[in-house]
């Protein structure tokens, strides 16, 4: 489990630092990376590849800009098959950036209809098409379904679960297991975290593999718990910090 998890499948350079992972982690699910600098230190962020018999799903678009068309070109020539579907798991630039190219390649752009609104307010580009937070995809003989836990990173942040693989899409809802806090907290909602990372560990008892938005990938339900740990320590500390500033 823990070399497929870590084979890296290919790996595709074009400019001076863009980078283009993939990484395989079931017969028809790829991971893809691409990297920003964000204060100061190189940043991964991961997106996943759904190869189904009729087409690609993309899960969240390329971080890196540059790569919006790189990461189709290189979907053609490996797999032979255009994306058909793509969705994004909250408004911020990492996971919607790309919205506006993909819908003018004639692509299916979809994210919530809290994601749509929040993306327009913040002049983000926004996806063509929306759906409730609780909704079953089936794209040819792929089954898998979109859940809001609760607010965390933001107020819309949505998973993506696909039961057969058991593979869990957290966004930057979920932490990897080497970050050492929230993260990007500008938007985020402090006291839900702790609250929703437990509904979503509860929602996925037989999860085998969750793919955070960044940084390293852990298998199991590590980063999950390690969600839980840092919103709750997050959460208690803001509390010890209101209660100072009233003494
Ligand atoms: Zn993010």
């Amino acid at each position: 489990m823990k070399a497929l998890l870590f084979s890296m499948v290919c790996l595709v350079s074009s400019g001076l630092n863009a980078q283009l992972d993939f990484t395989k982690i079931s017969d028809s699910s790829y991971i893809f990376t691409t990297y920003q600098t964000y204060k100061e230190a190189r940043i991964s962020a991961h997106g996943l590849l759904k190869i189904t018999p009729g087409g690609v799903v993309m899960i969240d678009t390329p971080w890196d800009t540059t790569q919006f068309q790189p990461i189709l070109d290189s979907i053609t020539l490996k797999f032979h098959k255009k994306v058909v579907l793509v969705i994004a798991t909250h408004w911020h630039e990492d996971r919607s950036a790309g919205l506006d190219y993909y819908k003018k390649q004639g692509i299916a752009t979809y994210s919530t209809y809290a994601t749509k609104n929040l993306c327009r307010e913040n002049n983000f580009p926004e996806a063509q098409y929306t759906f409730e937070g609780d909704t079953v995809f089936t794209i040819y003989n792929t089954v898998f379904e979109t859940f809001y836990p609760g607010a965390g990173h933001t107020s819309d942040n949505i998973v993506v679960y696909f039961p057969k693989d058991r593979i869990l899409v957290g966004g930057c809802f979920v932490k990897s297991v080497e970050a050492q806090d929230l993260g990007n907290l500008s938007d985020a909602n402090i006291g839900m975290w702790p609250v929703a990372a437990k509904t979503l560990i509860k929602k996925y008892p037989k999860v085998k593999i969750v793919i955070p938005g960044h940084q390293k990938i852990a298998p199991g339900k590590k980063a999950l718990k390690h969600t839980l740990k840092l919103a709750r320590k997050n959460y208690k500390g803001r509390k010890q910090d209101k209660k100072k500033a009233k003494h």
